[in-house]
């Protein structure tokens, strides 16, 4: 009955078929072209037909055979992982880490460049020149480059499209990044994450919860703030500051924080509530010493990050009690503590929470190390995988 609206279905099912036939490569690989059917519940002509245009153009490639079954054993079909790169960036104040990935987040290559100058405006000609540069290396891959995730200090606000708050670069609020980045380099996907946000899906693509459906994320540097990851999303909020979790009060009338609020509990769990228990700073004893000394037993350092644990156990119990995780996952500088800090926010939470709430939670560190978050960034890019396939394969 509506011509214009059934040939926009049929190029909406096409899209739609395409997108479950990546998604069941990306999770299966490498699987034959029956199992595809099988798992999608599509037919197999519709399978093969994608498949061979997908093939066409570079993006997944045939492999041997699984030789298991009888009679003439079934191709399998994978990503064509070289076919193109994709970027993460993990942006600091005085430096941003740039890692480049294969499309299954694989580390081609990673690189540091300074940060001369904290006007966002030098962020943005220094990193889309250094991206036109990599478009040029990499033009001969099928997929070229992918697209972009960058990492900020603080958070991006999603509704207005502008960096909505960065306590460590005060010149990057209300500064419009991806508008500005566009107009440098118009054709790169560009997606923009806080560092918690980055964490948890980095961890839930490259760490140790590949199967895992519901994840809360730690972060500390100077604060504290954490990323939920739920099914397959994030949980960004209205705007997209949620978990600014460290800025939640744990201690009426406590110790003043930036915010301008007292008793936060950044201001007793984070990496510079450390320090203050230390009563030193990172110039006086850079942030390896400290694991160090807590590895070779020293008592000092070890009753403090026990004390850290402790107040990390009480904000985990809110976490705990607001988004039932099945992981929990300390990231960042967090992540070197071990298990001092782990043993330690166990024993507070076995105090504050009953047993029954508690038992299928699993808390751990991130080993993703220093190119975490900037994993992270580069999953975001992967996360949407799936659309740039097809918008590739249906452009002529
Ligand atoms: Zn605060």
């Amino acid at each position: 009955m509506q011509p214009k609206g059934l040939i926009g279905n049929h190029d909406l099912v096409k899209k739609i078929n395409m997108e479950h036939i990546i998604n069941t490569i990306l999770q299966y690989r490498p699987v034959s072209r029956a199992k595809i059917a099988a798992l999608t519940g599509l037919n197999k002509m519709t399978v093969s037909s994608c498949i061979d245009l997908f093939l066409q153009k570079g993006i997944v490639v045939e492999l041997g055979t699984t030789g298991t079954s009888r009679g003439r054993p079934p191709t399998l079909v994978d990503i064509n992982e070289l076919a193109g790169i994709c970027v993460g960036i993990d942006i600091e104040v005085n430096q941003f880490t740039l890692l480049i990935t294969d499309l299954l987040g694989k580390k081609l290559e990673s690189m540091v460049f300074p940060m001369k100058n904290k006007d966002p405006m030098y962020f943005v000609d220094s990193v889309s020149s250094i991206l036109e540069d990599l478009k040029k290396t990499h033009s001969h891959r099928q997929l070229g480059v992918v697209g972009v995730g960058l990492v900020i200090q603080g958070y991006y606000n999603i509704s207005t499209d502008v960096v909505d708050y960065s306590a460590n670069l005060q010149e990057w609020n209300d500064f419009p990044l991806r508008n500005e980045l566009v107009k440098r380099i118009p054709d790169l996907p560009i997606y923009i994450n806080p560092a918690p946000y980055a964490g948890a899906i980095g961890e839930v693509h490259f760490g140790h919860s590949r199967t895992v459906d519901h994840l809360v994320y730690v972060t500390s540097s100077w604060g504290l703030s954490v990323g939920v990851y739920n099914k397959g999303e994030l949980f960004t909020g209205t705007t997209g500051t949620a978990g600014r979790l460290g800025h939640s009060t744990i201690h009426m009338n406590g110790k003043k924080c930036s915010c301008g609020n007292r008793g936060c509990w950044e201001m007793y769990a984070s990496i510079k509530a450390l320090y203050e228990l230390l009563d030193t700073t990172p110039q006086q004893l850079p942030f390896a010493e400290i694991v160090r000394s807590m590895d070779q037993g020293d008592s000092k350092i070890t009753s403090a990050v026990h004390q850290l644990g402790h107040y990390q156990g009480i904000g985990l119990a809110n976490v705990i009690n607001a988004y039932n995780p099945r992981v929990i996952c300390m990231g960042g500088l967090l992540a070197l503590l071990g298990p001092t800090l782990i043993n330690s926010i166990w024993n507070t939470l076995n105090e504050m929470i009953p047993r029954r709430f508690l038992q299928d939670v699993k808390i751990y560190c991130s080993d993703l190390g220093e190119l975490g978050v900037a994993h992270g960034g580069a999953s975001m890019v992967i996360n949407h995988l799936a659309n740039t396939i097809i918008r590739h394969s249906l452009e002529e």
